[in-house]
């Protein structure tokens, strides 16, 4: 880049060059070395380099896989684009995604074969290249086998487009999260802010480990960037599974680690969990969220001192941490900690006026590291930045220490005859029950512009009668809040990148 910043791809290709003979990558049985990805990014670059270039966009059918990150490296060296579909939208909502950003090439992967063909069948013509051995397709990575090694320069400028990253998709316009190259410069004191996540710091064990289980599209994919820049280790999960997560931090050591809320609950809901040895664990980060005080006290009596919360969100970037420290103390847990230096934020009251401590009202932040805007969509961007401002669509309350106390989603709150329902705080009400593992409370529509709240609950043992948890309702917070009807489920549904899934219960419900 002729600015003198480097582009994040470039970052972590001269970190990945500084020591070229350590462990960067463990997938399942494979253990790459940080020579061996850099020198696999400059062949696929090579390969790929007369196809594209800055302001290109690439589509990338593919899931948590070595491969998927070294395209995803390639092309951006490239200066061009990539998205990422989660693997959990449909072939039609992927198909979306890929016309919407007009791809000029769509890798697959040959892991994601099926899906891929079934997403290129609803998808307007496009060139597809295969990661690895597809039918009827050109396969990127045996021609790139014999491709030269010689480091490419970055050829993106600031203003092209680096990701664009898809939230829901299912109906409508998807929406896509958009960031350039230049993002990463302009974020840098939000990352400084938040602390790194203490991902930057070699213990007396050796340069940090990281677990990386979530899909690589949403935030795991920053931080296992982050840690390869950083000199240190990923290991890379599949998919999040409770068993393979918890075999993977004492297998391989892992120091750092990042779940959703829902994930953590089914990693203290494992029965291998007490039998694991997880002294290894500095920093378990969660978050992305709501995260439930009961249960997360839980993790920190049975897990370790290792927890940090952090609050954020795509489009606006980093505004809040609950510190381990911050742990110990029962009575924070139920916040999103103190919001980081870097961050301002301004709750709005009912009257549009900028409230004071102790009044709920929508979160606006500035965290400098907000999204470039949304992909096509200048109208929405317009009404969701304003002079760096963004509009979360949360809605908040600061206390008088400086906690910050998130409520609920403006878009989940429930609106009943009556008033409205927050729903995460309904939630957490139905878990002081001891015999509630996770609850999900949702909205389902009654035909006259209101709605009648209904919760989908996973219970331990003694199970709780629908009676009990209603009287606990009632009781605590009023009848208006009691649930309508209180399903008792052994899995709560999760999204792709592992939150709860309410648009599905909502649809099983009415269904
Ligand atoms: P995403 O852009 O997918 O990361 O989602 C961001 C949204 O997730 C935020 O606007 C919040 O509603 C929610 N969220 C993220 N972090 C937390 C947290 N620590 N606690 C509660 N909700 C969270």
């Amino acid at each position: 880049m002729g600015t003198g910043a480097r582009t994040d791809v470039e970052e972590l290709l001269a970190a990945l060059a500084a020591d070229p003979g350590r462990e960067a990558l463990v997938f399942g049985e494979r253990r790459l070395t940080a020579g061996g990805i850099a020198d696999a990014v400059h062949r696929l670059a090579h390969t790929l380099d007369d196809r594209v270039g800055p302001g290109d966009v690439v589509a990338l059918l593919a899931g948590n896989s070595p491969e998927a990150l070294v395209a995803r490296y390639a092309v951006n060296l490239l200066g061009a684009g990539i998205t990422q579909p989660h693997e959990g939208l449909s072939a039609a909502a992927q198909a979306r995604i890929v016309d919407d950003v007009d791809a000029v090439l769509v890798l697959a992967d040959a892991a994601q074969a099926e899906q891929a063909e079934a997403v290129l069948t609803h998808a307007a013509p496009v060139q597809v290249l295969g990661l690895g051995t597809l039918p009827g397709r050109t396969d990127v990575l045996a021609a790139a086998e014999h491709a030269s090694t010689a480091p490419i320069t970055g050829r993106a400028r600031l203003s092209d487009v680096e990701q664009i990253r898809h939230t829901g998709g299912t109906t409508g316009h998807p929406k896509g999260i958009t960031y350039t190259f230049g993002h990463h410069v302009r974020a840098a004191a939000m990352r400084r802010s938040m602390g790194s996540f203490g991902t930057d710091t070699a213990g007396e064990s050796g340069p940090p480990r990281m677990l990386v289980a979530t899909p690589v599209a949403h935030a795991g994919g920053a931080l296992g960037d982050r840690m390869l820049a950083g000199g240190g280790t990923v290991v890379l999960l599949e998919r999040f599974d409770a068993g393979a997560w918890l075999a993977a931090v004492e297998r391989e050591r892992i120091t750092h680690t990042m779940l959703l809320p829902p994930l953590l609950y089914r990693v203290l809901d494992h029965p291998g969990l007490d039998r694991t040895d997880l002294s290894s664990l500095r920093t378990l980060f969660y978050g992305g969220a709501p995260a439930n005080p009961r249960r997360i006290a839980e993790a920190h009596r049975r897990i370790g001192p290792v927890l940090l919360q952090f609050y954020g969100q795509t489009e606006a970037g980093g505004v809040s941490v609950l510190t381990p420290a911050d742990h110990t103390r029962p009575e924070l847990l139920g916040t999103v900690g103190r919001v980081v230096p870097s961050t301002e934020i301004a709750i709005t009251g009912p009257d549009g006026a900028r409230a004071g401590t102790g009044v709920r009202g929508e979160l606006w932040v500035r965290t400098g590291a907000e999204m470039d805007g949304y992909w096509k969509q200048p109208e929405l961007t317009a009404e969701t930045i304003v002079d760096g401002w963004v509009r979360t669509g949360d809605v908040a309350w600061l206390d008088d220490d400086g906690y910050l106390h998130l409520v609920d989603r403006v878009k989940d709150m429930v609106i009943v005859v009556g008033g409205h329902v927050y729903t995460s705080e309904l939630e957490d009400t139905l878990m002081e029950h001891p015999g509630v593992r996770q609850a999900a409370v949702f909205g389902v529509p009654d035909g006259d512009g209101t709605e009648v709240v209904h919760a989908a609950v996973v219970a331990g043992s003694p199970a709780p009668t629908c009676d009990e948890l209603g009287g606990l309702v009632a009781d605590r917070a009023g009848a208006m809040y009691v649930p309508r009807s209180i399903s008792f489920v052994a899995e709560l549904p999760l999204t792709g990148i592992g939150k709860t899934d309410k648009k599905r219960l909502r649809a099983e419900l009415t269904a």
